[in-house]
């Protein structure tokens, strides 16, 4: 999350008054100092990409921080060729929205292709928005695997799957193979963000434009080679929709999509997707069960035990044959007909939204090297982008209630 600081009486506080504190006045003007001094530690194109994401021009911006400089300086700063004074990049940093650190950090980590799962729909800025986030977001992650001097969470696809994946089959059959490689049996999945982080792919839940379900993107670094995949869901779609394209994002990373057109490359995640989700065999136990009723309440039960929408449960009903395409469209004509505009019975209730699965992995691990005393408190506020008060409490549990009153 981003936030808005502004200097006050020598410490800096968020103008919204909600994330008060983060950083003190002298820390951030050390570094504001120390990137004066070295000069080169400026990223122009950071700037650039926050200036896109606020959907401003050159003149706009210079205009909005009161012309401290002119916009051809702000080019400069952009194209590298300039460094800007303390006092400009503070107020770079208030306008853009972005904290001076993320403006200052070296060019080690990059965006490789950034896959939206709706293109046509997704606008300039929206996508400017959405790598600024990312960027910044997994730079932090990055710097406490580092600390941590971890290596166990480095993404690999499993030897010996299924390298050409073109038909629905196909998909089908990848599906199985991997739950195979990774030892996941048949059972449904229970917690789709932790399987994907214990296996390397970092996953990130942002406030995406409504019609954007998720993106993938690869992370280059120049010392690790094939990258580090991240997955970005949108947080304002639900638990169960968030599991699935988490799941045919993962598809992406193992289709290989040369030679595909797009849309069949789409389609074949989606049945990769569903296939990982609610696994044939599985699925195929359970309604033998209950064959006789097919009823509204059992699809309701089933779809609730596989964690997927209602809309996915049906098409993966119809995948498997385990009803015609007829009975497919009589539920969407009946009692599913408003199922792909909202979610029947689902597992998160609306005011709960993106507190489910959420990704746990980076807070955990600033906590460790902070229990570990590899950071300070205030290193720990930094990373997690919150008071230091609350990541005291995080490591300490909160302060008892009647501790004012002895
Ligand atoms: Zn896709």
């Amino acid at each position: 999350m981003l936030h808005v600081y502004s200097l006050s009486q020598g410490e800096l506080v968020s103008i919204d008054g909600k994330h008060p504190m983060v950083y003190n006045y002298n820390y951030i003007m050390r570094d504001v100092n120390q990137a004066s001094i070295k000069g080169g530690s400026m990223n122009g194109e950071r700037i650039k990409l926050a200036r896109k994401r606020a959907g401003l021009s050159l003149r706009d911006l210079a205009d909005k921080i009161d012309s401290l400089v002119s916009a051809q300086a702000i080019g400069k700063y952009e194209r590298g060729e300039m460094t800007p004074s303390s006092e400009v990049l503070v107020a770079l940093s208030k306008t853009l929205d972005v904290s001076i650190p993320y403006l200052m950090a070296p060019q080690a980590v990059e965006l490789g292709r950034v896959d939206f799962r709706t293109k046509s729909t997704t606008s300039a800025k929206d996508r400017a928005k959405v790598e600024t986030e990312v960027l910044e977001w997994v730079e932090r992650y990055l710097q406490i695997e580092e600390i941590l001097s971890l290596e166990s969470a480095v993404w690999s696809v499993p030897e010996g799957l299924p390298s050409n994946v073109t038909t629905p089959d196909n998909a089908e059959e990848l599906a199985v193979q991997l739950r195979e490689k990774w030892s996941l049996g048949t059972d449904p999945i229970p917690n789709m963000t932790e399987l994907l982080e214990e296996k390397g792919i970092k996953v990130l839940i942002v406030d995406l434009p409504d019609k954007v379900s998720g993106l993938t993107c690869i992370v280059k670094q120049p010392n690790r080679e094939g990258g580090t995949p991240v997955i970005i869901v949108n947080k304002r779609i639900s638990l169960e929709r968030r599991r699935f394209t988490m799941a045919h994002e993962l598809g992406h990373r193992l289709i290989k999509s040369e030679g595909l057109e797009e849309r069949a490359v789409e389609k074949l995640c989606d049945r990769f997707a569903g296939a990982f989700i609610a696994s044939k065999a599985h699925l195929e136990s359970e309604i033998g069960k209950c064959r006789s009723a097919f009823g509204y309440s059992e699809i309701l039960t089933l779809k609730k035990l596989y964690r997927i929408s209602g809309v996915g449960f049906l098409m993966r009903l119809a995948q498997i044959g385990a009803i015609d395409e007829n009975a497919k469209e009589y539920a969407f004509r009946t009692f599913a007909s408003g199922w792909r505009t909202s979610e029947t019975d689902p597992l998160e209730t609306e005011k709960q939204r993106g507190e489910f699965e959420k990704p746990r992995r980076f807070e955990r691990l600033v906590y460790r090297a902070l229990a570990e005393d590899m950071i300070s408190p205030m290193k720990a506020a930094e990373l997690l982008r919150q008071s230091i008060a609350k990541v005291e409490e995080g490591l300490k549990g909160p302060a008892r209630a009647d501790a004012n009153n002895r």
